[in-house]
């Protein structure tokens, strides 16, 4: 086979978009994908959304590619170890090692489970087991008011379930939004019947019939962690893989690893004013797996840098915050044609300044203009 050999590890979102990107781009060499969770691709957001509903979306439903007919060879478990070898890395973890001239770590993330039986929600089969568990009338105790613990104290409450959210920290969804957003999915909980215990440790002598916990993910390095033959690499405060633009992995001595790219949850890139755009959500996935692609193909990157974005569906209404908010400063509210945003501005003018970050509530015509306003242009390659 001509081309190159490109070893991909994790068949998520990032997996499925680096082998996609990679064809799409006329990479004809060999690829392998190593899927630790052996089913097709499918995608995270709706296990939370539609928890009660279809909750396996395969992304290959979504035109994100088809892992069957791309070309490229499965290796249905985790790949166990990665080190450097001549021209290029050896991967463990199937019958004999796998050669690549070029790997790209796609491992994601994983939840934070830590609370004594406590279900978390992060796989197709973690959702099934909730499933089955939240039934109309069930006590349901979550740990966490971030996106997806608010997500599922939600969809709990819409099939019936008592549901109680305890948060430690003095805020819903503080990680995002400060405080900013409290009233707002206060009179939503209020309204759904959920109870809310914020500023509280989980802590109670009622004893739930399913108790999640919905406390953050962490990028998964296991694999990183278990290969003590690479270079140290470079981690953000995050605990991801530091990037570049291009998906390069760095060592902590501030060099590029030769071959070694990783894409999605599991990286962090810095971008080249030295600012950092942190992982984690869906859709920064899908630009980095292109520009990643882009450097290993040397085709042309996508022109522009997208800014973060996190969606949700809650409480019968449609989310979307693009951009970052940058500290406690009030955002401004306007209502729209079916729903409201609250805008978050730098300066100090009444008439308003640049825009930072927007939430849209059920307002997908302002949401898509934000979006356009707070992309960045790239320039060449
Ligand atoms: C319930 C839920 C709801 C979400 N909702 C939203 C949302 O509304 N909006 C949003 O922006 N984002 C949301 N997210 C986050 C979004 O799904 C992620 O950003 C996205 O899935 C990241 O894709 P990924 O491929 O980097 O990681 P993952 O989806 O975690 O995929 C990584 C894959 O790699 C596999 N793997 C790990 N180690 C190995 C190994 N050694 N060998 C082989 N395979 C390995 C894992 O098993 C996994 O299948 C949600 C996530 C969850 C869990």
């Amino acid at each position: 086979m001509e081309g190159m050999a490109v070893g991909i590890i994790g068949a998520g979102l990032a997996g499925l978009r680096m082998a996609a990107e990679l064809r799409e781009r006329g990479e004809s060499g060999a690829i392998t994908v190593w899927d630790a969770e052996g089913r097709a691709p499918y995608d995270r957001p709706p296990l939370s959304k539609e928890l009660f509903g279809q909750f396996i979306h395969p992304l290959s439903a979504d035109g994100l590619g088809d892992i069957a007919e791309l070309g490229v060879a499965v290796v249905p478990r985790a790949a166990s170890a990665i080190r450097p070898a001549e021209g290029g890395w050896r991967v463990d973890g199937a019958d004999s090692p796998v050669f690549v001239e070029h790997l790209v770590i796609a491992t994601g993330a994983a939840p934070r489970a830590t609370i004594p039986g406590a279900r978390v929600l992060y796989t197709a089969d973690d959702a099934a087991v909730l499933r089955e568990l939240i039934v109309p009338g069930a006590k349901v105790h979550i740990v966490g008011a971030g996106w997806i613990g608010t997500e599922i104290a939600s969809a709990a409450a819409g099939r019936g379930a008592a549901v109680e959210v305890w948060e430690a920290t003095a805020h819903i969804l503080e990680r995002t939004f400060h405080g900013a957003v409290d009233s707002l999915w206060k009179e939503w909980f209020a309204a759904a019947g959920v109870a809310l215990h914020l500023g509280e440790m989980y802590e109670t002598t009622d004893r739930p019939d399913v108790l999640v916990q919905a406390t953050g993910a962490r990028p998964n390095l296991t694999l990183v962690t278990a290969s003590p033959d690479i270079p140290a690499c470079e981690l953000s405060a995050r605990g991801a893989l530091v990037t570049d633009l291009h998906g390069r992995v760095y060592t902590t001595a501030g060099h590029p690893i030769a071959g070694l790219y990783a894409v999605g949850d599991c990286a962090d890139v810095r971008l080249p004013d030295g600012s950092m755009m942190v992982g984690g959500h869906w859709t920064g996935v899908l630009g980095n797996t292109a520009r990643a692609a882009a450097a290993l193909t040397g085709t042309q990157r996508p022109r522009f840098l997208d800014p973060p974005e996190v969606f949700s569906t809650q409480f019968g209404h449609e989310i979307a915050l693009v951009g970052v908010i940058p500290d406690i400063r009030e955002p401004r509210r306007a209502d729209t044609q079916a729903g409201f945003t609250l805008r978050w501005e730098s300066g100090q003018q009444e008439s308003g300044g640049t825009l930072q970050a927007l939430l849209a509530v059920d307002s997908p015509r302002e949401l898509s203009r934000a979006r356009r306003e707070l992309r960045r242009a790239l320039g060449a390659n």
